[in-house]
């Protein structure tokens, strides 16, 4: 049996759930939705909420609530943003139909408005008298979207994107002092011939004990999120790389939504795949490296800090920044 948490049911596998129990993929839906509520991490407001969608592909995907104690309640995910953010880790191309445990928020009907298919998601509320499968547009009627912000024909959450980001080669960052002081237990290098003078530099050296160039890995891994990061309101494109202790990584992309207070932060985005993907407790995470772009009208870098030493203190964290152009 596996031990870990499942968020993404293979298509096969859903087929023949549907099956065994003479039942339809929509209609397996509701019944993943009570199972799979232990999944949530609301340790705030003790309430959990799953979510648990069908994607064109047949897959299905499941998400759930996130909070984070010691900071303010904006930082949480929904359940509903938790499930958009796996489809699109999992380059889910469109999501038919969802059941989730309670109502809709407003911000969530709002972040599905990113999605192509909007109007057409079929929702079911399970905690509801008489369940009904009921299309997006009638929980948002007359709804700001998208297409009030974009050219025509611009890629929408969940499409195919590319943000044509490349690294910036000398970027700053501001924990090269940890290299000096000794921050964290990583003593200044006592090799005079092992002359560090950057952070690359030191994880070659294996100055810090992930060593592998761990950091070099997840700088590659963020500047592949930030890629893939949805952000066409403010051409602020930004992605998170994690590393746990036990040497997974996990990565997360910012999305952006047209009203702008519903986007998602890239650390929570890679605190999505770090769920979905078996991570214990956040305080596993080791290290997080954060790809934004230069002179971004929108800043992730102090955010990113605060969420993650919040969560957990002995994170490293680094910022490197990128631009647009050619690799
Ligand atoms: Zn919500």
């Amino acid at each position: 049996m596996d031990q870990k948490p499942r968020f993404v049911i293979s298509a096969s596998e859903a087929e023949s759930m549907a099956q065994s129990i003479g039942t339809t993929l929509p209609n397996l839906l509701p019944s993943l939705v009570k199972p799979s509520q232990s999944l949530a991490r609301p340790p705030i407001s003790n309430f959990s909420v799953s979510a648990v969608g069908l994607g064109v592909s047949g897959r299905i995907f499941i998400g759930v609530n996130l909070e984070f104690p010691g900071l303010p309640l904006h930082h949480t995910v929904h359940a509903e943003q938790f499930l958009l953010t796996n489809l699109s880790l999992n380059a889910e191309p469109l999501l038919l139909s969802f059941a989730v445990s309670a109502a809709p928020c407003g911000h969530c009907r709002q972040f599905l408005q990113e999605l192509p298919s909007a109007p057409d998601i079929k929702i079911l509320i399970t905690s509801h008298d008489t369940p009904l499968f009921t299309p997006l547009s009638h929980f948002l009627p007359h709804h700001f979207g998208p297409h009030d912000l974009l050219p025509k024909g611009a890629p929408l959450l969940l499409e195919p994107r590319h943000n044509n980001l490349s690294l910036l080669p000398h970027t700053h960052h501001q924990n090269f002092e940890f290299l000096h002081k000794g921050v964290n237990g990583y003593a200044t290098n006592p090799d005079p011939k092992l002359k560090v003078e950057s952070f690359e530099d030191a994880t070659s050296i294996g100055i810090n004990g992930y060593a592998r160039n761990s950091n070099a890995e997840l700088k590659l891994e963020a500047l592949e999120a930030a890629n893939k990061s949805h952000a066409p309101y403010s051409g602020s494109p930004s992605g998170v790389a994690l590393l746990d202790c036990e040497g997974n990584i996990y990565k997360g992309s910012y999305l952006e939504s047209a009203a702008y207070n519903p986007s998602l932060g890239p650390v929570q985005a890679a605190l999505v795949a770090f769920v979905a993907g078996g991570g214990g407790g956040y305080d596993q995470i080791v290290e997080a490296v954060l790809v934004e772009k230069d002179g971004a009208v929108v800043k992730q870098e102090q955010t990113a800090r605060l969420l993650l030493n919040s969560i957990s203190p002995k994170c490293h964290f680094t910022a490197f920044l990128c631009s647009s152009g050619p690799d």
